[in-house]
Formats: C-alpha cells, structure tokens, sequence
C-alpha cells in the first residue's frame, strides 16, 4: 500500500492545525499514515498524531533538535525519508517547512511543490493545486520522477477530522549523530505575543494606513481580545514601524486563510490581497466607497473605522460574553 509521511510541528506541546489538517487528508486518502517530528515534546506530539491516524510517528527527541537547525534537521529528515520508503511527504507551507523541504528536495533530486491549497490523491498520484502571480491565477502541478512526492500546503485549507483518542501510533526514536553541524543555533528569543499565530488563527483583525498611527492599534486589539482574534497588517505600517514585520499579512508577509478577515483601513493592493483573499469571510472597514478592497470582501462597511470598530468590539463583547 502506499504510504505518506507527515511532517509535524507543534506549539509547544499542542499538534498545529495545519498539522491536523495534514494528517486528516492522509488518513482520508485510505493509505498508510506515517510522521515525524523533533525535539523535546517529539514524544507527546507523536501521541496526538496517532489519534488523527498516524500508524508509526518517528522521533528524534534530542534537545539539540527543539530550535531548527537546517544542517541538523535536513540529516535527520533523510534518515527518516531512507527509514520510511514513503511515497508521499507532507508538510506544512511554514517558514520552517519553506526553509527545510527544498534543502530535502534537492539532496533526494524530487520534486516539491509549496503554498498548494488543495491537494487528491489517486492511487500514487498527488495532484496539488497552487497560486501563482499573487493569487491571478492558480497552477495545477503533478510529479513526474520523484522518488517522494514533496507537498507543502498552507494552513487553514483542509478540514480536520475528530481525534480518534482510542487509536495509538507505535513511535520509533531516531538517534541522529550531528558532530560536523557548521553552524550552531545559540539562542531564538520567541514573540512575547499569547495569541495564535496569524497564519494558525480562525479570526484574524488587520489593520492598515487607515489608523492614522501607531497608538491606534489598541482599537484592533481590544476588538481581537472580544472575538479571540489575532492581530495583523498591512505592509505599509509594518514598514512605518507601527508594528513588527511578523504582524504582515501579503505577498512578502503571512499568508493566512481564516474562517473571519476583518480589514481595518486597509486599500486592499493586490499585493496585501495575495496573502489574505483566501479567507472564507471577508469583512472591510473603509471610509471611501470606492477602495479596492470591497471588490474582495464579503461583507462592506464604508465609515470612518474610528466610529466602527469601538461599536463592533462593544457589540461582540455584549453578545459574546452573554
Ligand atoms: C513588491 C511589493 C510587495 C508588497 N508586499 C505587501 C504585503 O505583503 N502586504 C501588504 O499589505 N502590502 C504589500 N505591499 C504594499 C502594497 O502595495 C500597499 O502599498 C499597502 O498594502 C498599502 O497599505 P494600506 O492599505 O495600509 O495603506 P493605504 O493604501 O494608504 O490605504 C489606507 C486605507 O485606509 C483608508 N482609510 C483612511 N482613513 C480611514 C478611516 N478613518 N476609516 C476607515 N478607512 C480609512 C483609506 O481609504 C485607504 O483605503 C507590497 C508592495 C510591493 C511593491
């Protein structure tokens, strides 16, 4: 039968979405599920994947192995790949996973493809859908001469299934040897931020030029906090310095597929649309009727988002509260 391989990440101790969301797609297929995973909670996020339908999860649970190193991971992945014969690997079109899989393509000469949104599978076939051109068009990709067909999809564009907690993955330590690393992480210095990241949140609030200043973002999080919402935006004032650059959704920021966008004083340019018109809903907030991002969205309010948002965070934090 054939077999796929999921790469996992976690937050911390907890499966990411898009993880589940790859896991969920594997089971669905009907073949055989394998993953693997790094680092010091390997073990308990082996556990969890056995309950969306991984038969076998691989660990290398080193200390070593909780900060990505690309030298080190890349050892440990061809080990695993060598160890798994899989036909299929998939992983999650994160910074991580942009940054370790082409170094993997390349040292097995396989095909890869990253940021599909949708993905079949017939029979050893992988068929993958991607956009291209800031989101104009979309390509549809299929390999040809690959020992293992490489996917790497962004979060939020599968459905998860219910966890299974009475199905348990064998787990298999992996004990990578990494005494040439060239080059040796010291230290990552983690956002402070609680909240979900961008690209793993349901709702995301993005605000843009429209806020007039710094300060003003206060308004974004007090109407994130109602609705469990994570804060994001536009390039323009990431680059102003109102925010950090980690808070940009576009073509050279985050691309995010939440179920609820709400766009704050934001155009809508084609290059901020590229990293959030995947949204299910889309909510604009903008005082000229004419401004590009109504073409996108859903739902329009055109007013001063001064006078808007204070009322919808006051409305939602009555009804959501109640
Ligand atoms: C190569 C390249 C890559 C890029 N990558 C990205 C990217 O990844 N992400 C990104 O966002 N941009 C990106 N850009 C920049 C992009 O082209 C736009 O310049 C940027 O998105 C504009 O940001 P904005 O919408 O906040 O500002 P503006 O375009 O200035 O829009 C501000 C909006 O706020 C509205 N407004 C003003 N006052 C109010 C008010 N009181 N109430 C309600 N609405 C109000 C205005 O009507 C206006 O529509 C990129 C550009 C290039 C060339």
């Amino acid at each position: 039968m054939s077999k796929i391989l999921v790469f996992i990440e976690g937050n911390t101790d907890q499966l990411k979405n898009s993880v589940k969301e790859l896991l969920s797609a594997a089971h669905n297929s009907g073949q055989n599920v394998e993953a693997f995973a790094f680092g010091s909670q390997a073990k308990t996020l082996a556990n969890q994947a056995g309950h969306f339908g991984a038969k076998k999860v691989y660990i290398c649970s080193s200390d070593s192995l909780n900060d990505y190193n690309p030298q080190a991971f890349l050892t440990a992945c061809k080990d695993i790949v060598a160890k798994s014969q899989a036909n299929t690997l998939l992983a999650s079109s994160s910074s991580l996973g942009k940054d370790l899989f082409p170094r993997l393509a390349a040292s097995l000469n396989t095909g890869m493809v990253s940021d599909c949104t949708e993905i079949s599978f017939e029979g050893d076939d992988v068929k993958v859908k991607k956009p291209l051109y800031a989101g104009k068009c979309s390509a549809e990709v299929s390999f040809e001469n690959s020992p293992i067909k490489m996917v790497l999809m962004r979060p939020n564009q599968l459905p998860i299934n219910e966890a299974d907690t009475s199905q348990e993955a064998t787990i298999e330590e992996i004990n990578v040897e990494n005494t040439d690393l060239k080059v040796l992480i010291k230290e990552i210095v983690k956002s402070t931020s609680e909240k979900l990241d961008l690209t793993e949140a349901n709702i995301v609030v993005s605000g843009g030029r429209g806020l007039k200043e710094a300060g003003n973002f206060k308004l974004l999080e007090d109407l994130a906090d109602a609705l469990g919402a994570t804060v994001g935006a536009s390039r323009a004032v990431c680059d102003d310095g109102w925010v950090p650059h980690s808070m940009q959704v576009g073509q050279t920021g985050k691309t995010v597929a939440p179920n609820l966008y709400i766009a704050c004083g934001i155009s809508g340019a084609i290059q901020h649309l590229a990293g959030m018109s995947g949204s299910k809903v889309i909510v604009a907030i903008n005082n000229d009727p004419e401004a590009p991002i109504f073409q996108k969205a859903t739902y329009g309010i055109v007013g001063d988002l001064f006078d808007v948002v204070p009322k919808l965070t006051a409305e939602f934090s009555k009804v959501l509260q109640s």
